[in-house]
């Protein structure tokens, strides 16, 4: 018999060996069998804190409830009614600090496996062609989206439910934003996002890839076709250091590295285009989900060492855990208390070396980790011949700087009230546009308060 809250039925993975040299997912899916004694191990609590710490609040009781069951078509279509992408918010979120860190079974570390049921459930649907219907009561009125990342894509589907014609602009040739050219496909295939993402036209939005707002079409232009605007921009500029060496051969921004490889697909080269330069020693700057990100495409690249170089310890590391953790077992190597100097080059104007400054960890910041303080005099060099600089992005510039218009905030951001509206009438914005890097949930969450917003706005003007 079962026992009750009994051990985490874990999930399949690829093995590290095996999966150092492909970019094919990571985690191999639960069986049904395993879903279902999965999902009965939830002890049902009353007042469900798994939901309450989800920022989009879905009925994650009533999903496991009917997994537990083999109801899996019921679970999908609950999913659905909150969440317009299970299938990768299921595979991505931080489900440890939100609502599978609050779950009673987790101080065991025996936590449902939430996060893995639900792209179960998404992966099942789409294996078995189950979708939602729709009965959309078509209203004339127009919706503008800029961006087809998660917050565009929440906002543009909520607004096709209240029947608004919508559509969406998108700069790059896919949709997706992130989860297209960021994530990786070993964490998110890139079928699934695709298919989630086909979602928008079945539900009769219009998508119009390589569009810029700004560039292709003027924001004034969209102004006067649409009765209402979602700017859902992202926060995709790179950051940087701006330390000596940065311009030298072999120095790459986070983004450009993981644009490189997973949007222009760098890893199937010569069978697609662009090429992706990635050496043998690769130096990764800073610890986020970002730094591993790219840290693990390095050596699926080829690179025969990769080094996470970070000003703190791998145990204040901002990453997930379980990423931090397939990182480590395909081998890379956490160089922790380390604050980059200057980057050094030879006379073919590559990398061939970092200088580091070790750090001590002093006094909790604002933050509440510990502050990295220098150790004066303790420099030393690294052979690398690759430096990836992750230090996180911000909103994209370009766009904002054609709309002086628009209130931001002092770190670029766009400025928001409550609803997500913008001091421009009928303009809102949200996810990483107002955040700077976020969640893929939170921008979810966004995108879906901000169609609401706007349904409101709409309805007031035409009363
Ligand atoms: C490498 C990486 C890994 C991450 N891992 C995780 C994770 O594991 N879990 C998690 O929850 N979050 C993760 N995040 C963060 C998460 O992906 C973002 O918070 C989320 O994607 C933000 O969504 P968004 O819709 O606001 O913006 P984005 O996803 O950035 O989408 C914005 C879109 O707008 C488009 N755009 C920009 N300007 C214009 C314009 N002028 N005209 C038309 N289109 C335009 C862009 O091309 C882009 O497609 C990660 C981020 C990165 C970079
Ligand atoms: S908190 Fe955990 S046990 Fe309680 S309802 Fe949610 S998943 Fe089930």
């Amino acid at each position: 018999m079962l026992e009750i809250g009994g051990k985490r039925v874990q999930m399949a993975e690829q093995p590290a060996d095996e999966r150092r040299k492909n970019f094919r997912s990571v985690p191999l899916g639960y069986t049904v069998e395993e879903a279902m004694v999965e999902a009965q191990r939830c002890i049902q609590c009353e007042y469900a804190p798994c939901e309450r710490h989800c920022p989009v609040r879905m009925k994650l009781k009533a999903i496991i409830r009917k997994i537990a069951t083999g109801k899996f078509r019921d679970a999908f279509l609950i999913a659905k009614q909150d969440n317009p992408i299970p299938a990768i918010a299921g595979l991505v979120c931080p489900q440890e600090d939100q609502c599978e860190g609050v779950c009673p079974l987790a101080c065991h570390g025996q936590g449902i496996n939430i996060g893995k049921l639900e792209a179960f459930i998404a992966q099942w649907a789409m294996d078995n062609n189950v979708k939602e219907e729709f009965h959309i009561a078509d209203k004339p009125a127009r919706v503008a989206v800029i961006g087809s990342g998660p917050a565009g894509i929440s906002c543009a589907v909520d607004l096709r439910r209240y029947g608004y014609g919508v559509t969406v602009f998108e700069a790059l040739h896919m949709a997706g934003g992130v989860l297209q050219y960021g994530i990786p496909a070993f964490r998110l295939p890139k079928d699934i996002v695709d298919y989630e993402i086909s979602y928008l036209e079945e539900i009769g939005a219009e998508v119009r890839l390589n569009h810029i707002v700004g560039q292709n079409i003027t924001f004034e232009e969209l102004r006067r076709e649409y009765d209402a605007i979602f700017i859902g921009t992202g926060a995709g500029a790179p950051q940087f250091l701006g330390i000596e060496g940065e311009r030298l051969k072999g120095v790459y921004s986070a983004n450009e590295f993981l644009i490189r490889a997973n949007l222009m697909k760098a890893y199937l080269f010569p069978e697609y285009d662009t090429p992706i330069i990635c050496g043998d020693r690769v130096g990764v700057i800073g610890a986020g989900n970002v730094a591993m990100d790219v840290a693990r495409c390095a050596v699926r690249l080829g690179a025969g060492e990769v080094f996470i170089l970070y000003r703190r310890t791998r145990k204040e590391s901002p990453a997930r855990e379980e990423e931090v953790q397939h990182g480590l077992e395909e081998g890379i190597i956490f160089v922790e208390l380390v604050s980059p100097v200057r980057v050094l080059g030879g006379d073919d104007g590559w990398v061939k070396a970092i200088e580091l400054q070790r750090m001590r960890l002093g006094e909790p910041d604002k933050s509440g980790r510990p502050r990295p303080v220098k150790i004066e005099g303790s420099e030393f060099t690294m052979d690398l011949d690759t430096v990836v600089e992750s230090l996180g992005t911000q909103p994209n510039r370009l766009f904002l700087d054609k709309l002086p218009q628009l209130d931001k905030t002092e770190w670029g951001t766009i400025k928001v009230d409550d609803t997500l509206r913008t001091n421009l009438d009928g303009i809102y914005a949200g996810g990483d546009a107002i955040r700077g890097n976020a969640t893929v949930i939170l921008a979810l969450g966004d995108g879906r308060k901000a169609a609401r917003s706007i349904h409101e706005f709409i309805a007031a003007k035409n009363k």
